[in-house]
């Protein structure tokens, strides 16, 4: 049980855990402002979740494209690798 509500932010593990539920948008409302206040003031986890957002619209692309993880999973390990490419 906790009872300091009011001041529990959410710190960049809170943020590790929540990122594919803040991805697939299943955060509740309350999540949703605690993990985008922390995005605000934290630079890494802010990039890192720009990184996961792309490639969650890159796995979509691909998916449609051809629908073979196998495939899909060695283009993720390229980007991941090479984020920049
Ligand atoms: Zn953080």
């Amino acid at each position: 049980m906790e009872s300091k509500k009011e001041s529990k932010k959410y710190n960049c593990a809170d943020i590790e855990k929540r990122v594919n539920a803040y991805i697939d948008d299943q955060l509740n409302n309350r999540e949703k402002i605690l993990f985008e206040e922390h995005l605000d003031y934290c630079l890494p986890c802010d990039k890192k979740i720009e990184f996961e957002l792309k490639l969650k619209e890159f796995v979509k692309f691909k998916s449609v494209e051809k629908s073979y993880p196998a495939k899909l999973d060695e283009e993720l390990k390229k980007i991941i690798k090479n984020p920049d490419n």
